[in-house]
């Protein structure tokens, strides 16, 4: 049975992950890949789970075996998709999803066309301050940095099929859950999902 390949990305702060961890409880169906990376673990962050921790020798090494899907260097640090799970995963017919940066998104698009790019926003430039602030913990330099990223990812958001802005989290969870259901309809997949209902249209 196939699957669908979804890719998730967001300027920063606007709250894609926590948007992620809400759509997987409400969807066992879909599996989350894991990504390499080359960053320091943030407290809580075990390794397998939140990332494959590494460091820069073995990512590369890994880059040139060809383990990688597609990689990018994001805020200093290398990030990197697993070709091999993934790839696995397709045979198998899941529903995977991809939690990325749109460098890495423009990356799988030209290797799988058909995989559903949603961009997630923050509900407006004076929201997205508000809420790196309140976090309360970085400096104004980082929060200025955050920033000036922000605006610059914002400027791929054509790149993308569907926009989701998380103002409220059970509501973008909701919009969210109802783009990976409509592309589970999709004629090609419905086609070889369910080759008897297309008796006459084979
Ligand atoms: P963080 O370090 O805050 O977890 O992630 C920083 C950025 O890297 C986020 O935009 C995140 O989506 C992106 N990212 C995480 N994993 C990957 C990956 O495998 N490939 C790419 N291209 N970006 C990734």
């Amino acid at each position: 049975m196939p699957g669908s390949l979804f890719i998730v990305s967001a300027p920063s702060g606007a709250g894609k992950t926590t948007l992620v961890r809400e759509l997987l409880a409400r969807d066992p169906g879909v599996r989350l890949s894991v990504s390499y990376t080359t960053r320091a673990p943030r407290a809580g962050e075990v390794d397998g789970v939140a990332y494959h921790f590494t460091d820069r020798a073995d990512f590369i090494a890994r880059r040139d075996r060809g383990e990688f899907l597609e990689w990018a260097e994001v805020h200093g640090n290398y990030y990197a998709s697993s070709r091999i799970w993934l790839e696995e995963q397709m045979r198998a017919g899941q529903d995977v999803l991809l939690e990325i940066d749109w460098q890495g998104a423009v990356q799988v698009r030209r290797i799988f066309p058909q995989a559903v790019g949603v961009f997630v926003l923050a509900p407006s430039y004076a929201e997205l301050e508000n809420r790196l602030r309140g976090r309360g913990t970085d400096s104004e330099d980082v929060i200025a940095r955050r920033l000036a990223a922000a605006c610059e990812e914002m400027k791929q958001v054509d790149q993308f099929d569907y926009v989701i802005i998380n103002k409220d989290l059970q509501v973008a969870a909701g919009e969210l859950q109802c783009v990976v259901r409509a592309a589970r309809l999709r004629t090609p997949l419905m086609r070889r999902r369910s080759p008897q209902s297309f008796f006459s249209a084979v």
